[in-house]
């Protein structure tokens, strides 16, 4: 059985996706700490992130920096912070938050209730400034 993120990856389970290629891809956290939170996966499904092979780990942190980029220009940020968990979801997958400071990383907090229209809006800047 597929993993929710290999659906989401498939275009079987809707998300608002920011990058993709034949091997990566990334959409917005749902339940987001910080505006323009994003995960990016491997579509080859691994639950643990340092179980994945070496090439694919290495490949899904390329793809990771370009989403960054993109991220850090189409948001009001200081920089791109990382996190792995993996607690909820047994598909490899890294979070790339937008920091202005340290509580924009804390996953305790609420979660930001955005809009359909501001997360379209904000995967739409995000798509717009990355480059393949
Ligand atoms: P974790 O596995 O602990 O890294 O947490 C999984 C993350 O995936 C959480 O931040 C969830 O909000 C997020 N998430 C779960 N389901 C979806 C979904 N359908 N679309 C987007 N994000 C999701």
């Amino acid at each position: 059985m597929s993993s929710i993120f290999s659906k989401i990856a498939q275009g079987e389970i809707p998300c608002y996706k920011v990058a993709e290629d034949d091997r990566y891809f990334a959409f917005l956290d749902i339940n987001p700490i910080a505006k323009g939170h994003t995960l990016v996966i491997p579509k080859k499904e691994v639950d643990y992130l340092f179980d994945v092979d070496a090439q694919t780990l290495s490949g899904l942190w390329l793809f990771a920096q370009k989403v960054a980029k993109a991220q850090q220009a189409a948001l009001p940020c200081k920089r791109i912070g990382v996190a792995v968990l993996g607690l909820e979801v047994p598909h490899a997958h890294i979070h790339l938050i937008p920091l202005n400071s340290e509580a924009d990383v804390d996953f305790k907090k609420p979660k930001l209730e955005l809009e359909k229209e501001e997360f379209a809006a904000i995967a739409e800047s995000i798509r717009a400034r990355h480059t393949a």
